[in-house]
């Protein structure tokens, strides 16, 4: 079952092609990274689909319904989607529970309710200890674990990560990254995860969408990119260069 469809997506600033023209199908419960260097477009793609910049040109459907495209949009908070972001973007005037309850208010759930799924999500994310803490009390890993909770309580259907893990030093990075991956399979959700680091999106995706100039050069499974890349760009950026 096909959970989200960009069709010819297009994002231009001024004069400037960022996004040309993408088109990107994903399955329900799929992993796909976006990888390509700094600047290739992706966060601007994942921006589009989570509804914070309108695309020039291109749709973006979600189950067969769209979201965006140039002359219309559904506002983000409207969209099953969370998005996390490298720098977690946390309150630091509010608690741990406070941050992971907040999209919880904005969507009118009632108190008990609320406090019900934020105790369940810290326990998923192992800090129901830390409910009580402020962000500037804890690691950047155990902040990236608020992101996540903040994201997953709302239960949404889609999960798109912008560089969660690059702020993170490098055992981290590994623990946080099968975490991440735990999480999407047991949620069921449909994720895109935005890096420019080869080895992080080999590890955790089920099909990889290698990004050059605002375009996907190849997307396959890492296998597949790996042992027979398109072009001579692809086999380089997956580190197969001859
Ligand atoms: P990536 O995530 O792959 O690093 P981005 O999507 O962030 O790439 O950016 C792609 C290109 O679009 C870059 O050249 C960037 O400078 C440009 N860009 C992104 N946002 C804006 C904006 N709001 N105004 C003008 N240019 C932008």
């Amino acid at each position: 079952m096909d959970k989200l469809q960009l069709k010819g997506l297009t994002k231009k600033f001024a004069d400037l092609v960022v996004v040309g023209d993408l088109n990107l199908t994903l399955r329900a419960g799929e992993f796909v990274s976006l990888l390509g260097p700094s600047g290739c477009g992706k966060t601007t793609t994942l921006r589009m689909i989570a509804g914070f910049v309108t695309p020039t040109a291109g749709t973006v459907e979600m189950d067969g319904r769209q979201m965006s495209s140039a002359t219309s949009s559904l506002p983000p908070e409207k969209r099953r989607m969370s998005m996390i972001f490298q720098s977690y973007a946390l309150w630091p005037n509010m608690t741990v529970e406070q941050n992971v309850a907040f999209g919880l208010k904005m969507r009118k759930v009632a108190k008990d309710e609320a406090r019900r799924r934020v105790g369940q999500i810290l326990d998923v994310v192992q800090l129901g200890h830390l409910a009580a803490r402020y962000p500037n009390e804890l690691s950047g890993g155990q902040q990236q674990r608020v992101s996540l909770a903040r994201a997953l309580v709302v239960k949404p259907e889609i999960l798109l990560l912008d560089e969660p893990l690059s702020n993170l030093d490098a055992n981290l990075r590994e623990e946080m990254r099968s975490e991440i991956r735990r999480l999407h399979n047991e949620f069921g959700i449909t994720s895109i995860y935005v890096t420019h680091d080869q080895s992080e999106a080999m590890t955790t995706s089920d099909r990889i969408a290698v990004m050059n100039r605002g375009r996907i050069e190849q997307i396959d499974d890492p296998l597949t990119l790996y042992t027979r890349p398109k072009t001579r760009y692809v086999a380089e950026f997956i580190g197969r260069s001859n």
